[in-house]
């Protein structure tokens, strides 16, 4: 059945789109599965689930860490993670930044956006990105690499509010595409796009979207 739903939704998307299969909650023998469909890129929110099953299963994969990343949690990550979505803080940056360089990385990160309207998600605003990114503490850094940007639509039925908040976070893609990353080639990320709503997320940009419950069934 694993198979049958990773395929179905390959199928239906576009070729530049990458899909983050999202795990967070499954066990191993679902996530080998999928991986003998050839999936190959999974997704976790926690740090200690996911280095558990990064020592369990195949070391090809490609680990994606995209939920609320604490501080000193980096640390059990940083050796192998592959991309850090949800840095949401200067602070959290700076740890990233110091792990990746104990191991001798350079860690990909994506920087988290506030595109909701629940208080409860995180991330910055554009406001506050455009101060960091023009601050010295940022650009001292030598062992992290934004690749582009991550949000997350408000949970709701209304598919207009959705299309409305992927759209504004397409925007600050462009606009620091633009105005700080024009010489950065890595920089080509849009991360959005859940199972309830990737295909809006497609039309309007997202370059990964990220999928659980669509693949692997419902989380208790
Ligand atoms: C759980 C989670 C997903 C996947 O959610 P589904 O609705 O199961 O597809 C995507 N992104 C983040 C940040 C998540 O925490």
């Amino acid at each position: 059945m694993i198979k049958d739903n990773l395929l179905q939704i390959k199928d239906n998307l576009p070729e530049e789109v990458q899909l983050i299969a999202v795990s967070k909650t499954k066990p191993i023998e679902m996530i080998q599965e999928a991986y003998d469909a050839g999936q190959r890129a999974f997704g976790e929110n926690r740090a200690l689930e996911l280095a558990d099953k990064f020592e369990k299963l195949p070391k090809d994969i490609e680990w994606h860490m995209i939920g609320h990343l604490q501080r000193n949690k980096v640390k059990y990550i940083a050796p192998f993670v592959h991309l850090i979505h949800g840095i949401d803080s200067p602070r959290l940056l700076a740890e990233v930044n110091k792990q990746a360089e104990k191991f001798n990385r350079v860690q990909k990160v994506l920087l988290q956006f506030h595109i909701a309207q629940e208080s409860s998600k995180f991330g910055f605003s554009l406001e506050e990105a455009i101060e960091y990114l023009n601050g010295d503490e940022f650009n001292s850094m030598q062992n992290v690499e934004v690749c582009g940007v991550m949000g997350m639509a408000t949970f709701t039925s209304d598919t207009r509010q959705v299309r409305e908040e992927f759209h504004d976070l397409k925007k600050i893609f462009d606009h620091l595409k633009t105005k700080h990353f024009s010489d950065a080639t890595e920089f080509t990320t849009i991360s959005m796009g859940m199972s309830g709503d990737y295909e809006i997320a497609i039309s309007e940009g997202s370059t990964m979207v990220r999928v659980g419950s669509a693949i692997f069934g419902s989380r208790n």
